[in-house]
């Protein structure tokens, strides 16, 4: 099996060079071939003698996925279904903020966390996806924007699958998009999304680069969480909450908590009022997000009155936070959504 050059960090890279007899330099060639002048092909890495193009071409290849769908938004938002080498199907998303290009990232094929409002968990997970696959997702997106003079600026690892879930392949794959000589992401507009692995978070704290961190909590104590979301059996409030502060301590950054307001569940006032208690003393800020319903779930969107006073509440008491756009409306906007219906789709079709 050849090795595909997508998921190595430079580092790794350089490592593989003189394994092979080279010098180290061989690997930022690579790196300029690859992120620079989007070359994957090996025949036409010019600076390199034909011998060792041709050993690269035995051991290494570089692969992207392929397009299997793609939608486009009246706001521009582009959802793409991609297959990977093995017929996974991921979906990856583009939305277009006023300061730059997001892509919202798979980080696993399905999911198995298992949170009742989520898309996502419809399907299982099958498998992690590798640090190339996700760096796959990024450079498709960008040969999607080239048409039009653009190219990705943030990176969100918000889609389908839990980030700490695949510690490592995600690990890599920030460290590829963030070096200056990879896709030259800037750390500030790298975002990695947990469900409260707390493992995780005590490990991202430690990763040496200035990315951001933002906690999926969607409720303000640990009877109504447990119901939401599985994983809070396992890291309950009185555990995530400690660890989130750590991390603040640690990396000095702000983190991010998210919160979808859904209607009757925990979007009241006694709600918002126990938020504000829990958060207090912790550097943060909560984007509350507006539920995107899934057809196979029993939940409702807040209304917008609930909404604007919820956000008001916590304004008022000294939480920051504002109520998140929404994108993509009109093409099976909620994460997970798009696969679930093409799998559905495969299944008719046997
Ligand atoms: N597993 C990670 C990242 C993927 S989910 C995490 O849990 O953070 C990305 C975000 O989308 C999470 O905040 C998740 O709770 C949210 N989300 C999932 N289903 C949603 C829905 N139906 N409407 C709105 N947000 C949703």
């Amino acid at each position: 099996m050849k090795k595909n050059l997508f998921g190595y960090t430079l580092s790794a890279l350089e490592d593989e060079m003189v394994s092979l007899g080279e010098k180290r330099f061989r690997a930022t060639q690579l790196f300029q071939w690859m992120y620079g002048k989007n070359v994957y092909d090996f025949d036409s890495m010019t600076d390199m003698s034909k011998s060792f193009r041709s050993l690269l071409g035995e051991q290494y290849e570089c692969v992207l996925p392929s397009i299997h769908t793609e939608q486009v938004a009246k706001d521009g938002t582009i959802k793409l279904l991609l297959n990977m080498s093995d017929g996974a199907k991921v979906e990856t998303v583009l939305m277009r903020y006023d300061y730059g290009n997001a892509i919202c990232v798979s980080s696993e094929v399905g999911c198995s966390m298992g949170c009742a409002f989520c898309a996502s968990g419809l399907l299982k997970k099958e498998r992690n996806l590798t640090a190339a696959e996700m760096i796959g997702e990024v450079l498709v997106m960008n040969a999607r924007l080239a048409e039009v003079g653009e190219r990705v600026s943030h990176i969100v690892v918000m889609g389908t699958g839990e980030p700490f879930d695949n510690y490592d392949e995600v690990s890599k794959f920030i460290h590829i998009a963030n070096e200056p000589k990879g896709l030259g992401i800037g750390a500030r507009h790298i975002t990695v999304s947990t469900c409260g692995i707390v493992p995780g978070i005590e490990r991202y704290a430690n990763e040496g680069i200035q990315v951001n961190l933002a906690i999926s909590l969607h409720a303000p104590n640990t009877e109504i969480r447990s119901a939401l979301m599985p994983i809070n059996r396992h890291y309950p409030l009185e555990t995530l909450l400690p660890a989130v502060k750590d991390y603040v301590e640690k990396s000095g950054r702000r983190v991010t908590f998210e919160y979808i307001l859904i209607k009757g569940v925990n979007d009241r006032e006694e709600d918002a009022k126990e938020l504000c208690e829990r958060l207090a003393g912790i550097l943060c800020y909560v984007n509350l997000i507006p539920l995107n319903p899934v057809p196979e779930k029993p939940f409702e969107r807040s209304e917008p009155t609930t909404t604007r006073r919820f956000a008001e509440y916590l304004n008022a008491h000294g939480v920051n936070c504002t109520v998140r756009k929404e994108w993509g409306t009109g093409i099976d906007a909620a994460c997970g959504q798009l696969r679930a219906k093409a799998k559905k789709e495969e299944n008719h079709g046997q």
